[in-house]
């Protein structure tokens, strides 16, 4: 296509009629859920469930976070082998009591933490471990 001039119009612009709706708008009532979406299923809150009371008969009530020299006391049950790696979270065995500040270090899977065993990969946990 060649650059020229912009197009010209070569008819007359009319007045016509609007458009038209033809369909009648229907309310949202209509269409909101019945049922609240559940936060969670009924099978991972009934696991959660059962891995607290696996930590709490591992671990007791105050345990202390696992990283040498911390000392503090355990906020949270870390899994060395995660879910997403297909670690189980009601295994004792992948479970590790660490304090809140610890646990997000241990997250971001610094060297240290796969040294101590506070990480595993996919390929060295599992049935394999
Ligand atoms: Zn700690």
């Amino acid at each position: 296509m060649r650059r020229g001039q912009p197009l010209a119009r070569r008819t007359r612009l009319t007045a016509r009629k609007g458009l038209t709706r033809r369909t009648e708008l229907t309310t949202t009532t209509e269409l909101a859920r019945v049922t609240p979406l559940r936060p969670m299923s009924a099978r991972r809150r009934a696991e959660n469930r059962e891995r607290r009371e696996i930590a709490h008969a591992t671990f007791g009530d105050a345990p202390l976070c696992a990283i040498p020299g911390c000392g503090r006391l355990a906020d949270d049950v870390h899994e060395p082998l995660t879910r997403a790696r297909g670690g189980s979270i009601t295994d004792p065995s992948n479970m590790v009591p660490l304090c809140r500040d610890c646990h997000d270090v241990v997250q971001r899977g610094p060297q240290w933490a796969y040294d101590l065993g506070l990480m595993v990969h996919s390929w060295d946990g599992g049935d394999a471990a």
